[in-house]
């Protein structure tokens, strides 16, 4: 089974949206394996969001085709706006409490991320969390010299799940035990009648 981090992030928190947006991640029936509140330090999400030039010229890229879409000019180095948006990224995740969880379920990476939807919650559906609870932009953020505040992070690949699982929860603090309607998520054999 699939495993993979959620981090509400302190904007989630701080709005009182935890309930709300961890029964999404129950409703669609995936197992929440760990659990935690914490406050990181600055140093703590330096090491939490990668610093490969990949991921940080990709974060680039992305902020390039969020101001195309909405006909602003974006001339920044990918690289450079990558390594401009991690600084403040920083900021704003170490800024208040968390609340981090550790999920399972088939398909569980991808399936959180539909839920969570698009970087850019302009862009992301509505139905999706980031699409739901805030008016929230990367035009904006970037406009206002601070990280696009888009209410939680999903891992978005299976090794930034294992990264971010082992960053926050020690061996002893995942817990293995059955969910309610497992079999009739899971299994061949639930249908089955009984012989009478
Ligand atoms: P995610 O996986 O959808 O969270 O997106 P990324 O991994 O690409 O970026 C990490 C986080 O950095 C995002 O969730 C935003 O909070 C922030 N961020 C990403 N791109 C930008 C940007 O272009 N501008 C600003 N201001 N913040 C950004
Ligand atoms: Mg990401």
């Amino acid at each position: 089974m699939e495993r993979t981090c959620v981090m509400l992030k302190p904007d989630a928190v701080q709005r009182g949206l935890t309930g709300e947006i961890i029964t999404r991640f129950e409703r669609v029936g995936l197992k929440i394996i760990g659990v935690k509140m914490a406050w990181p330090t600055k140093e703590q999400m330096e090491k939490f969001y990668p610093s490969t030039k990949e991921w940080l010229t990709s974060v680039g890229e992305k902020a390039r085709k969020s101001h195309e879409e909405k006909g602003v000019q974006d001339k920044r180095d990918p690289l450079e706006t990558g390594k401009w948006v991690k600084s403040v990224l920083v900021e704003y995740a170490s800024c208040g409490p968390v609340v981090v969880l550790a999920l399972e379920g088939n398909s569980a990476i991808e399936i959180v991320r539909k839920l969570v939807g698009s970087t850019d919650p302009l862009k992301a559906q509505p139905g999706t969390i980031r699409g739901d609870f805030t008016p929230e932009s990367i035009v904006f953020a970037d406009a206002n010299q601070r990280a696009t505040r888009n209410l939680i992070h999903a891992s978005g690949n299976k090794e930034e799940a294992k990264h971010e699982i082992k960053f926050w929860f020690k061996e002893n603090e995942l817990f293995d035990y059955k969910l309610g309607g497992e079999e009739i998520l899971y299994s061949n054999n639930w249908t089955k009648r009984k012989k009478t």
